[in-house]
């Protein structure tokens, strides 16, 4: 199925459930149990290129794996996809493919990066007190207590550390180290102030279930903390897990209840950015999870030729608050390296947000976010202090992160007219156009922290 076939399903009741891993060639005899067993899927997984041709065989042509080949050698990410995933992608038209596109890079579809390009875009090292924590907000933090994941997304917002070394960048990727962790729980102790603890990396799918107790039975012994949320794509992706790696389920139900018991929440945020991702698989998952109490909540990037599409994206939230996941968030992509393929214009954006809303019931109903650059943090996209379509600038306040900065987000150069992608060829331009910008904000350029600038964009306006 790819996203033209997939508009034709009006029904987002309707959930596949064939046995559809059975059309790639090495998978043609694997039974329905086997695929429903984690310990297979994680064996199964797909992390090399040589895997891709074992298990394709002749499904896929030389060019295409050609075409990975290529990509890979300048790929930020390297290569992990469970055979759920895999097997979801439409091997007849892989080059359209949403899955596909968002775990198998192709060098033919990349393009160059932004100028204003950033590897750490949303500043987490520069935000952060101890190792592992960023903390940003007044009364919240995030915990990264591995790297490591189920898959990597080849648009990961964290590709300097996720995932290990590529051939282009060296990487200083951590498992999970329990002994690592006290610094962190001792600077939220120290730090009455913060309540709210995501459990990010990484994705919590990789901590053992005692791992996952740990954290859990940690955080919640701290007075102050009173929510917590693990962080983890698996729902999404290897969705088996939750069926039958019933240590983890317990690990994350056990520290539920005993969250509830001392009146504090204990949830799961997942990350689902297409409605392919979601079959009979996601849902059984979803009813067990539910049926234990276990609240989740989705996060999605706005991806060109994934999502940023008002069918696709009404179909995602509806499919979602179905099976009892509420979106909470749709982000802008993220200005991070080796994403512009991947990243749309805020004005697709807030139309998406005006077309999906109304759909389904307001608190299933995703907030659309800028996470803007330089750590401003998330941003309801619709906020921004001035936009101008043709330059495709936009200017931000966050007025409780960062009281009297400005912040900038840019929309992706090939999607402007043609003019304007002439004026951001030029090394001049790109300056007037930002001063531009910010003097409709701030009409006294001389009191903008120009070093904050600087430093964030290697802008000297
Ligand atoms: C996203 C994020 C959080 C959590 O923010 P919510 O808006 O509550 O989901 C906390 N800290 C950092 C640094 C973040 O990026
Ligand atoms: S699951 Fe999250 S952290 Fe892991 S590679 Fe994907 S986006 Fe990055």
């Amino acid at each position: 199925m790819n996203n033209d076939e997939m508009k034709k399903i009006t029904n987002h009741r309707d959930f596949r459930d064939d046995e559809f891993w059975r059309e790639i060639p090495a998978w043609k005899d694997v039974s329905r149990e086997q695929f429903a067993d984690h310990k297979w899927q994680s064996k199964n997984s797909i992390i090399k290129l040589k895997h891709v041709k074992e298990v394709l065989g002749s499904r896929v042509s030389e060019a295409t794996i050609a075409d990975i080949e290529a990509a890979l050698k300048i790929a930020p990410m390297n290569i992990r996809i469970t055979p759920y995933v895999f097997a979801l992608i439409d091997w007849d038209d892989p080059a359209n493919d949403p899955l596909r596109r968002q775990f198998l890079p192709f060098a033919s579809q990349m393009l160059p990066n932004h100028p204003f390009y950033m590897e750490d875009s949303l500043h987490e090292d520069v935000d952060s007190p101890v190792s592992m924590l960023t903390h940003r907000y007044p009364d919240k933090v995030l915990f990264l207590p591995l790297t490591t994941c189920p898959v990597y997304c080849a648009y990961c917002t964290r590709s300097r550390i996720i995932g290990g070394s590529t051939s282009s960048i060296e990487k200083d990727t951590y498992g999970a180290n329990p002994k690592l962790w006290d610094a962190a729980f001792e600077y939220l102790r120290n730090h009455p102030e913060i309540e709210d603890v995501v459990i990010s990396g990484g994705d919590s799918y990789n901590l053992q279930a005692s791992q996952i107790r740990h954290i859990g039975e940690a955080l919640l012994d701290i007075p102050n903390i009173r929510r917590i949320r693990y962080a983890t794509k698996g729902i999404a992706i290897f969705p088996m897990k939750i069926l039958t790696d019933d240590n983890w389920v317990q690990a994350i139900v056990d520290v539920q209840k005993l969250g509830r018991e001392k009146g504090k929440a204990v949830v799961i945020h997942t990350h689902f950015s297409s409605p392919r991702e979601i079959t009979e698989w996601s849902r059984q998952a979803m009813d067990r999870l539910f049926s234990e109490g276990v609240i989740v909540r989705n996060q999605a990037v706005l991806q060109s030729d994934v999502n940023n599409d008002v069918d696709i994206m009404t179909m995602l939230t509806r499919k979602l608050g179905y099976i009892n996941i509420q979106p909470y968030y749709v982000y802008m992509h993220d200005m991070v390296p080796n994403c512009e393929r991947f990243r749309t214009t805020l004005e697709e954006g807030v139309e998406l947000e005006k077309a999906v809303r109304g759909t389904t019931a307001g608190f299933n109903t995703p907030r659309f976010v800028c996470d803007v650059p330089g750590g401003g943090g998330k941003r309801n996209i619709a906020s921004y202090e001035y936009y101008d379509r043709e330059t495709g600038i936009s200017v931000w306040r966050a007025p409780e992160v960062k009281p009297g900065e400005l912040f900038l987000y840019f929309d992706p150069i090939h999607k402007l007219a043609a003019y304007a992608q002439k004026r951001w060829a030029i090394e001049k331009e790109r300056r007037v156009m930002v001063r531009d910008a910010l003097s409709r904000v701030e009409p006294d350029l001389g009191s903008i922290k120009k070093e904050t600038l600087r430093e964030r964009f290697g802008l000297n306006i």
